[in-house]
């Protein structure tokens, strides 16, 4: 199996963490998937049996100000094309405008999205679970998956379940 992953998430999250523990450095794409210029690989982790290529959607990212319409249709096209959306939260922050204004952008999406709650090292787990009904009672998740970037803790699971939806 192949497939394309979109990290989105506001900054200071944890992306550049966990692409760095999953990412190898073998940067091969040999994706059978076709590819446009507007996906930027970041990274490809290949095991025995699937490839993963993730990459970054631009737009979603950091809003300095509202986008026009063009730039959120954009947005949304791009995010049409891959096989999964990774949606990475902290888990030592209540959802905010940025988080929001990510979810608006995922309604009427097609590709499943997957909650990533990261930094799970630094909650306790009483206080995790309201953190993540904030954000399931905005979006319908696919999949919900708590993990720490940084330490490696259930990182392995969430890649077990990526290969899934490719
Ligand atoms: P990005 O902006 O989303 O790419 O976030 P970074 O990967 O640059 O991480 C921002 C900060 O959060 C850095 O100081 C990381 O070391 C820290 N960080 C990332 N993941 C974790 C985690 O799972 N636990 C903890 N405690 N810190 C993390
Ligand atoms: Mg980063």
């Amino acid at each position: 199996t192949s497939g394309f992953i979109s990290i989105i998430g506001r900054p200071n999250v944890g992306k550049s963490t966990f692409l760095n523990r999953v990412v190898g450095q073998k940067i091969a794409i040999m994706s059978d998937k076709p590819q446009t210029t507007r996906n930027k690989v970041q990274g490809v982790v290949t095991t025995d049996n699937s490839q993963m290529v993730f990459i970054d959607t631009p737009g979603i990212h950091k809003p300095k100000h509202k986008l026009g319409d063009f730039m959120v249709k954009s947005a949304r096209n791009t995010l049409k094309e891959v096989d999964v959306i990774m949606f990475m939260v902290n888990a030592n922050e209540p959802i905010g405008g940025g988080d929001k204004f990510i979810i608006d952008l995922l309604q009427n999406t097609e590709t499943p999205v997957f909650l990533v709650i990261n930094k799970i090292d630094l909650v306790h787990p009483d206080d995790l679970l309201t953190t993540i009904t904030s954000y399931t009672k905005e979006y319908d998740f696919a999949e919900i998956v708590p993990l720490s970037a940084l330490n490696g803790n259930n990182v392995e699971r969430l890649m077990e379940t990526l290969t899934k939806y490719l």
